[in-house]
């Protein structure tokens, strides 16, 4: 395969289009599977309707998608970082251009509002722009040595990059992933989850435009098994996974077969420590935002609430109020700020959750059911936020990460309670404090074990900044400069300038 690069006009065909089959991509094209054992059925979450049935990519599939990837690396990564830049930062472009036609399908295959959609849309094209433009900057060092020596110590791809991602943010998992994997001059295979495959084959198409040659990147579709022999493919060189804990040592295991290289962004369990003195208004938008944003299904989500005793009533008055405002319905409508949750099955977990916290002695405040919606939005599953108190550490909801819109509020008394308690928990993806005390906010924020920290405000992050988890929560880091060290190894070139000193080892 030549490097040639390729250029289409895919976008301008339209949103009808845009979320037509067949749904793998490989090579710069759309392609059905040659060895599809079933058809998974997408559900749109909005109407519980089929949004479309997507065949199964087996062993074969995924082979040939890896030899695709495997068979363009040597002239991709050849390029100058320039100019694997220059792609980025158009296909960047293409996505602002089309920004409002990908939101509309990022909303039709998780049942997000289209405000949160676009934000998420937003942050794709950011992720490319940042990538493209620090692409030229990803250079080794020079290493000056004794005797006039050196040593160059060069930056290289790993090769074939295995992606599989979760179905909460697709699109962005995805460009988090793929955009420095592909500055650093690697290529991609990615396996979306199966509850949302549509974006991911749009971002072939964007990438097609924006002149990024056949088969750096791929999407191929299928479960949990496709993701398993992307895995264990011993071509792919690395694994880039978002999921859960659980699926995430499934990853880890397969890749300690192959030695491959992993990062792993898994779940969470985050507190978020409201102290006194913080501005109450701030606080209750952050609790919001760390909360109910995606129908409560964020990994960083600050779902165990430390509120001080002081201020714990007036707290959670004005959240629930606050929560009760929230506006449930069509994700397309432009007031909507709670949306559906991605499937039945997620929702009955979800409920679940609010059942045993109430058997366990927590108190209910508001929300906590299904909401029926009418007409073509009644199949859909749409749960009220829900606000709980006289919720104690060992509870269930308190312990396991829910992944819906539940925020359990917990009373404490001093800081170093706060700290104590926000740390007992086997995660550690985020965190946050609210105070108006620079030196409590700095000292809280140094003491929580956890990837990103915030102070007075809550689950924004912007592409500059690395972003992963401690402990359970994950295994390297996404965005920032930092994730260049996840996708590239360094290669030592020691240059002797002298005579080859061994010492008495030679005698004349
Ligand atoms: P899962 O772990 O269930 O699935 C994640 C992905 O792994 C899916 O594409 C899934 O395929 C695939 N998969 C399943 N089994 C295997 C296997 N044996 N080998 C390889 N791949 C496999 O997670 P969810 O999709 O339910 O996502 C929710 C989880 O993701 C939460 O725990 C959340 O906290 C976490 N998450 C973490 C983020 C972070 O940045 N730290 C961001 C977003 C979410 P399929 O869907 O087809 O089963």
């Amino acid at each position: 395969m030549t490097c040639e690069m390729a250029s289409g006009r895919i976008l301008s065909r339209g949103l009808t289009r845009m979320v037509a089959a067949p749904w793998n991509y490989v090579a710069g094209k759309r392609c059905d599977p040659c060895d599809a054992s079933h058809n998974m059925k997408v559900v749109e979450p909005a109407s519980g309707q089929l949004l479309c049935e997507v065949p199964v990519s087996g062993q074969k599939e995924v082979a040939h998608a890896v030899a695709a990837a495997k068979e363009v690396f040597p002239c991709w990564s050849k390029l100058s970082c320039r100019e694997r830049g220059r792609k980025l930062l158009e296909a960047s472009r293409i996505i602002r251009e089309n920004l409002e036609d990908i939101s509309k399908l990022e909303v039709r295959d998780t049942g997000k509002p289209i405000w949160e959609a676009r934000v998420d849309i937003e942050s794709c094209a950011d992720a490319l722009e940042y990538y493209g433009g620090v692409a030229g900057a990803i250079v080794g060092q020079h290493v000056p040595l004794s005797g006039g020596s050196f040593a160059m110590v060069q930056r290289q791809p790993l090769g074939v990059i295995g992606g599989i991602g979760a179905w909460n943010f697709p699109l962005q998992t995805c460009v988090w992933k793929v955009a420095p994997a592909l500055a650093c001059g690697n290529t991609f295979v990615y396996k979306p989850s199966q509850f949302t495959p549509v974006t991911a084959v749009t971002l072939g198409e964007v990438f097609k435009e924006a002149g990024v040659p056949d088969g750096v990147y791929n999407v191929i579709q299928g479960e949990g098994e496709t993701g398993a022999f992307l895995c264990s493919h011993p071509d792919v060189a690395k694994l880039s996974f978002t999921g859960s804990v659980p699926t995430g040592v499934k990853v880890m295991a397969t890749g300690a077969q192959g030695i491959k290289a992993v990062t792993l962004e898994l779940g969470g369990k985050s507190p978020l420590i409201i102290f006194e003195d913080a501005d109450m208004k701030n606080a209750i938008k952050a609790t919001l935002m760390a909360n109910f944003l995606s129908q409560g299904q964020v990994c960083s989500n600050g779902t165990r609430v430390f509120v001080q005793k002081s201020i714990f009533k007036e707290f959670v008055k004005q959240l629930v109020d606050a929560t009760n405002k929230l506006k449930i319905g069509n994700p397309f409508a432009e007031d909507t700020t709670v949306g559906a949750t991605i499937h039945e099955d997620h929702a009955k977990k979800v409920l679940g959750y609010i059942s045993t916290a109430k058997e366990e002695g927590a108190t209910l405040l508001c929300g906590g059911e299904r909401i029926m919606l009418e007409g073509e939005l009644s199949g859909g599953y749409y749960l009220s936020p829900a606000v709980l108190v006289d919720c104690k550490d060992d509870m269930t909801v308190v312990k396991e990460e829910v992944f819906g819109s539940i925020a359990s509020i917990l009373e404490f008394d001093t800081e170093e309670e706060a700290i104590q308690r926000a740390n007992k928990t086997d995660f550690g993806l985020a965190g946050a404090v609210f105070t108006k005390d620079i030196q409590r906010g700095h000292r809280v924020a140094n003491s929580i074990e956890a990837g990103t920290v915030w102070i007075n405000t809550y689950n924004l992050y912007p592409t500059e900044l690395p972003f992963g988890g401690y402990k359970h929560s994950g295994v390297g880091r996404e965005n920032g400069m930092a994730v260049i060290d996840f996708f590239t190894q360094t290669r030592t070139v020691y240059v002797e300038m002298g005579d080859v000193d061994c010492g008495p080892l030679y005698q004349e």
